[in-house]
């Protein structure tokens, strides 16, 4: 099968006739085998019934359903393992995204060799409320993650190699770091398309302002455990002996000061009188806990079943 497509949904009634109508279209011109693959995310309106329907009309529908809503990231992960096709593209079902773009996204990962391929939405169609934070967040994660070629991380339309959709997993929050994940995989080659984008035609968009904070914390996790999940005593041993240190050179310094003011007969002052003395105890005690902490994670991650699971792209 020549292309998955992969449209989670949470209360997309109206847009589902729509999409699956026009993706039908683009897949039949162009002669493509594929898969339209509907992940249901608990949608409360009805959405399900209409799937139904439009699975009884084109069985080239596979739908599943979630008994609740899970969030985006789990439904695509849902539709990461049951996709079939040799390049999987994932859109919003709200009809931002257009189908029209398929056939291109396609070529690029087929004939251009990509592992990735991000729609880039250079000109939105959504108010600045969200399209300003939405910069800052693709810069911050530019620079963190190394891929300094894409403008816009969090696009709905993307397209994938197979091997890049079966090797990653997304849960949480992160379907706005799929490009992070996939470099983390191995997956180097990622290209960026620019695709239109329409204003949402019906319902309202689905993620609050508290978008931009979780996506943060999402950012600092996913970078933290690609870097040291496997080695969590790096990060934390390097900070817990630098911390202890510092405090121990200072209160070293602190008391060797005052025997020598001692022993020459000088004034000097008592070390708790010292704001700098409180600084050391403090440094000697985080950098202690950060050792502490830096056992028990590996203890933890040595105890892990992902503990030996690598990337293997090729044995002979
Ligand atoms: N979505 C989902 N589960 C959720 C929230 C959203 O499957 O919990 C789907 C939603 O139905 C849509 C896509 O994710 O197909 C993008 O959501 P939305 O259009 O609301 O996001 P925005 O365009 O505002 O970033
Ligand atoms: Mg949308």
């Amino acid at each position: 099968m020549d292309i998955s497509v992969v449209i989670p949904l949470y209360n997309e009634a109206e847009s589902l006739p729509e999409l699956t109508a026009w993706i039908k279209r683009v897949m039949d011109d162009n002669r493509f085998s594929y898969e339209i693959i509907l992940i249901d995310d608990g949608s409360t309106d009805g959405s399900w019934m209409i799937i139904e329907g439009l699975k009884a009309k084109n069985p080239k529908i596979t739908a599943v359903k979630f008994r609740r809503n899970y969030g985006k990231s789990a439904a695509l992960n849902v539709g990461f393992t049951v996709a079939q096709g040799d390049v999987v593209i994932t859109m919003d079902a709200d009809l931002q995204d257009s189908p029209d773009e398929i056939p291109e996204l396609y070529r690029r990962i087929t004939q251009e060799d990509f592992d990735l391929v991000s729609g880039w939405k250079q000109k939105r169609h959504d108010p600045p409320s969200k399209t300003v934070p939405t910069k800052l967040f693709n810069s911050v994660t530019r620079s963190m993650s190394g891929i300094h070629n894409l403008h816009d991380f969090n696009c709905g339309l993307k397209a994938y190699k197979k091997d890049v959709v079966k090797s990653i997993e997304v849960y949480g929050e992160m379907h706005r770091y799929i490009p992070v994940i996939a470099k983390w995989a191995g997956f180097s080659r990622i290209g960026e398309q620019v695709v239109l984008h329409y204003p949402r035609k019906y319902g309202k968009t689905k993620f609050g302002p508290g978008r931009f904070v979780k996506g943060f914390l999402d950012l600092l996790s996913i970078f933290f455990v690609g870097k040291f999940g496997k080695r969590p005593m790096h990060f934390f041993g390097t900070m817990g002996v630098l911390s202890f240190l510092a405090g121990f050179i200072i209160a070293a310094w602190l008391i060797v000061e005052k025997l020598i003011s001692i022993s020459n007969h000088t004034s000097y002052r008592n070390a708790t009188d010292q704001p700098l003395f409180f600084f050391a105890l403090i440094a000697i005690i985080i950098g202690t806990q950060l050792f502490l902490t830096g056992f028990i994670a590996e203890l933890i991650s040595r105890n892990g079943s992902e503990r030996n699971s690598y990337q293997i792209e090729k044995v002979i």
